[in-house]
């Protein structure tokens, strides 16, 4: 069923345990991604980034993801992820999504606190949980990352009510960059700010790093799957007849075995 993201990660905490929070780019991709929390019995967060929007646009995208989200057996959070614009969230809203992504962090002080409050008030508005991010997590296209100063935090928090807290911690959202995460920052953000945590770019970071990012107060994880790529372009080289159908289950089982894999390491499990 459909839940706000603040339950979802209460849970997550008194567990001990962080919650998969999965972008999806694709139909394949969101099928796979309901199937194994329903198997697994396990709560859920569901992204639709505003960074693919020229891709995956959310007028298309966003409706499936709500609807899906209320037909499921388990919690699941539908999420909007690193909007800046007030209008693509007002429509997100509109559609039903329950919790927004604030990505604010590569704006001046100043502007950053002006514009989080505008948000944070639209999501309230719309009885949504907001997730902000605090130092810059680059790594998207090249940008680098800017570390988060916990002055500076607390000083924004002073202003800027938000429900969980995205930190840059050396976490980078590239899939090749080497990654070496901060945990003590994170254990003292964890405990100055008494915020659920959330990490993003954990796609190519190993089990023992996340792990020892959950201990540290880390209760969502995004994890972006690419998994299938090369199962279809394999499909392609060796099948002479095919269409978008018949590829449909190589990427929904790809994806799955993925995500599967990740909620695990997740749950600490
Ligand atoms: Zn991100």
């Amino acid at each position: 069923m459909i839940q706000k993201l603040n339950p979802i990660l209460e849970e997550a905490a008194r567990k001990n345990r962080a919650v998969g929070a999965f972008t999806a780019t694709s139909f394949e991709i969101l099928r796979a991604i309901i199937e194994v929390a329903e198997k697994r019995g396990e709560p859920v967060i569901i992204k639709h980034s505003a960074t693919f929007e020229d891709e995956v646009p959310l007028k298309y995208m966003g409706p499936v993801i709500v609807e899906l989200a209320k037909k499921a057996k388990i919690d699941v959070c539908p999420m909007l992820d690193h909007c800046k614009d007030a209008d693509y969230i007002k429509q997100g809203l509109k559609m039903g999504f329950t919790a927004v992504m604030y990505d604010g962090a590569d704006l001046p002080f100043e502007e950053n606190v002006k514009k989080g409050k505008e948000i944070v008030d639209l999501a309230k508005s719309a009885d949504a949980n907001i997730e902000a991010s605090f130092g810059f997590v680059g790594g998207h296209k090249s940008e680098k990352s800017t570390i988060t100063d916990v002055e500076q935090l607390m000083k924004y928090l002073n202003e800027v009510d938000i429900d969980a807290l995205a930190p840059s911690v050396g976490n980078s959202h590239s899939a090749t960059e080497q990654k070496e995460l901060n945990y003590n920052l994170l254990k003292e953000i964890s405990e100055k700010t008494n915020l659920p945590l959330v990490l993003h770019g954990a796609g190519n970071l190993p089990k023992d790093a996340i792990r020892k990012a959950i201990e540290c107060g880390v209760r969502k994880i995004n994890y972006f799957s690419n998994a299938g790529i090369k199962e279809i372009q394999d499909y392609i080289a060796t099948t002479k007849v095919f269409s978008f159908a018949s590829m449909t289950n190589i990427v929904v089982n790809a994806v799955a075995k993925d995500i599967d894999e990740a909620m695990a390491v997740f749950s600490m499990k």
